[in-house]
């Protein structure tokens, strides 16, 4: 809900956080748990949750930003590295139910994101998604 969201709270000012970047529709600021120094969320001021259910217009605003915003984290963290990640539904552990992307400035070594090894399809399966996708868009 818009009105108990935190994302909408602190959008309001109602609760405070290190700002980094405001224009018409999107606040960009410093995540309260960083998984490395300058870790920075970008929402949109409209309360939306996730991409696929989400008015293009705000995606396409988000995503000018990314560049920009990446560029000015990764200069002030010195470093060349970053994630971009967008948690969606609490499986792939969104918490928050406000549509974020979390910038990520990376160095050498800094085990801020785990690796999961990587899995493999049986034969034919993979086939078998690529077309089960594409005929599902
Ligand atoms: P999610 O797991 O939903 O992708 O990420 C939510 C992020 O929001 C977490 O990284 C968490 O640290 C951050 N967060 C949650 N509450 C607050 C808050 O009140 N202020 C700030 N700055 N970040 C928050
Ligand atoms: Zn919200």
């Amino acid at each position: 809900m818009a009105q108990e969201c935190i994302f909408c709270r602190i959008i309001k000012g109602e609760i405070p956080c290190s700002k980094v970047y405001e224009n018409n529709s999107l606040l960009a600021f410093l995540d309260i748990a960083p998984l490395s120094q300058g870790h920075c969320l970008l929402v949109p001021k409209e309360h939306v949750v996730r991409p696929d259910t989400c008015p293009s217009h705000i995606l396409i605003a988000l995503t000018q930003q990314i560049g920009p915003l990446a560029k000015a984290i990764i200069t002030t963290a010195k470093t060349d590295s970053y994630n971009v990640l967008v948690n969606c539904g609490r499986n792939a552990g969104q918490l928050v139910d406000h549509l974020h992307l979390h910038i990520i400035p990376r160095f050498t070594s800094d085990n801020a994101l785990s690796h999961c090894p990587p899995g493999k399809y049986p034969p034919g399966r993979m086939e078998e998604l690529a077309h089960l996708i594409g005929q599902s868009l």
